[in-house]
């Protein structure tokens, strides 16, 4: 399998090269030359695998410059560290399935890509002779999933920046409560916005970055999207065996269009058998008014219940470009440009109408959120945590005669305060949670200007 770039702008490479490069270097995203369609008799010998069996299947594809025998083993590790024997269990609650992505270390659905992502950096960094200092901000869950994937790691060290008491006091202790010696904790004085822009300067000197290999940890990385259609795949097959029918729709919280990409490459392997996929957005609209109206305009980032999914700029939607626009590069670089320039994209009805073949969406109002996990509480005695509340309710107006799949990507003990207020009742604590605010913290408080981070990096990265 060989990769290229949205933009048309590198050579195809391999699947380890994709993986260690996480931006492609003319700007884009970096993409499969073809997905692999499955056909039935392949999918119907998959029916029986195991959660981790499943994933060796489907990354087997993708990843073929592995050998079989590490791929496997980099894949059984990375689950090994969830705690239900299912990994991604599936169960049915009142009108709809609830697919639980949080039973990995951080309690949200991107431990399950970086569990992986943190074995196969070190694989491949070891196996080439590299070291890599991976460098990000976050407002959140992707930080304390970044540092559970890469800790005690080899040859890989990790900063992670977080606006000083602006992330939820769950979310601050699940990142400073990692102690390893290979992992740094920047509290910064100062906003997720000032947090980015530090990043992004850094990784602008491009001398620094090469001095000390700068790596990145999003959700640009290809080796995060395709460990994340593995549940796509396996919650089609658990469903579509209790319910006896051949099709199902997914409801996807989505903000950056990650996760809901990775759905959107498992329908294309997999055919007809997922019919649709709701793109659930909470008021940060963007995503839905692209589906609804063809309009793709930057809005303000409004700060809500359901906080990873506060974005306006999403950076995988290039990627569902490149296939809106028949895979042809030229027009996505164009098209790119032009949003840099005027932060709005329009598209004509046929393109919407192409759009709408393959996904529906709603934007959830936070009232409506609340009201959601009330609603599904009082039905089924299952707390909702707001982000899958928002991809229920979604889900909810799209339902007709198929079984509906909606995407659980956090445990609702993250999120206290919004189940609070929804239900007047904590949600109870998971044991991965317990004693948080007892254990040693390690964090480094710094203002929020480029040259101290800088420094700070360059005094304890790998060299
Ligand atoms: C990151 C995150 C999302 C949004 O994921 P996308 O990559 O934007 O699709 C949704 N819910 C939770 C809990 C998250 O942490």
């Amino acid at each position: 399998m060989r990769y290229i770039s949205t933009r048309g702008g590198i050579n195809p490479i391999s699947f380890k090269e994709t993986v260690l490069m996480g931006l492609a270097e003319d700007g884009g995203l970096i993409l499969p030359e073809s997905i692999p369609v499955v056909e039935e008799k392949k999918l119907k010998s998959w029916r029986g695998l195991s959660y981790p069996e499943l994933a060796l299947e489907v990354l087997s594809l993708f990843a073929d410059d592995l050998p079989r025998s590490h791929l496997k083993e980099l894949i059984f590790k990375a689950y090994a560290s969830f705690d239900h024997p299912d990994i991604c269990p599936v169960v049915k609650k009142g009108p709809v399935w609830i697919l639980e992505l949080f039973h990995g270390p951080t309690l949200a659905f991107k431990d399950v890509a970086l569990q992986f992502l943190g074995n196969l950096f070190e694989y491949l960094l070891r196996e080439q002779g590299l070291k890599m200092n991976i460098l990000g901000a976050t407002s959140g869950d992707t930080g304390s999933a970044a540092i559970y994937g890469v800790k005690g790691r080899q040859n890989i060290n990790i900063f992670i920046l977080h606006p000083h008491g602006r992330v939820s006091p769950v979310q601050a202790l699940q990142m400073t409560t990692v102690t390893d010696p290979n992992v740094f904790n920047l509290a910064v004085k100062g906003t997720f916005d000032d947090c980015q822009a530090i990043v992004k300067e850094i990784f602008g000197d491009l001398t620094f970055k090469r001095k000390y290999h700068l790596g990145a940890i999003n959700s640009i990385n290809w080796a995060r999207v395709l460990a994340q259609v593995v549940y796509y795949i396996w919650a089609y097959f658990r469903v579509t065996e209790a319910e006896g029918i051949e099709y199902v729709r997914f409801s996807v919280p989505t903000g950056n269009f990650g996760d809901i990409f990775a759905g959107y490459i498992a329908k294309k392997m997999i055919g007809k058998g997922i019919e649709h996929l709701i793109l659930a957005t909470n008021e940060n609209d963007i995503l839905t008014r692209f589906v609804n109206q063809g309009d793709y305009s930057l809005g303000q980032v409004k700060s809500t219940i359901s906080p990873s999914m506060d974005i306006q700029i999403a950076s995988n939607f290039e990627r569902y470009l490149y296939y809106l626009y028949d895979e042809d590069p030229m027009r996505v670089k164009e098209a790119m440009v032009q949003f840099a320039r005027k932060g709005k994209l329009s598209f004509e009805k046929a393109e919407t109408q192409k759009v709408q073949e393959d996904f529906y969406s709603r934007s959830v109002s936070q009232e409506e959120t609340l009201a959601t996990i009330k609603q599904f509480y009082a039905e089924t005695g299952y707390i909702l945590d707001p982000h899958t509340a928002v991809g229920v309710r979604a889900g909810l107006a799209f339902r007709n005669h198929l079984p509906m799949i909606c995407l659980a990507t956090a445990h609702p003990a993250k999120f206290p305060e919004a189940v609070k207020k929804a239900l007047g009742i904590d949600p109870p604590r998971p044991a991965a949670l317990a004693e948080l605010e007892n254990r040693p913290q390690r964090f480094e408080l710094l203002p929020a200007e480029v040259k101290p981070v800088k420094d700070f990096v360059a005094q304890h990265a790998l060299t």
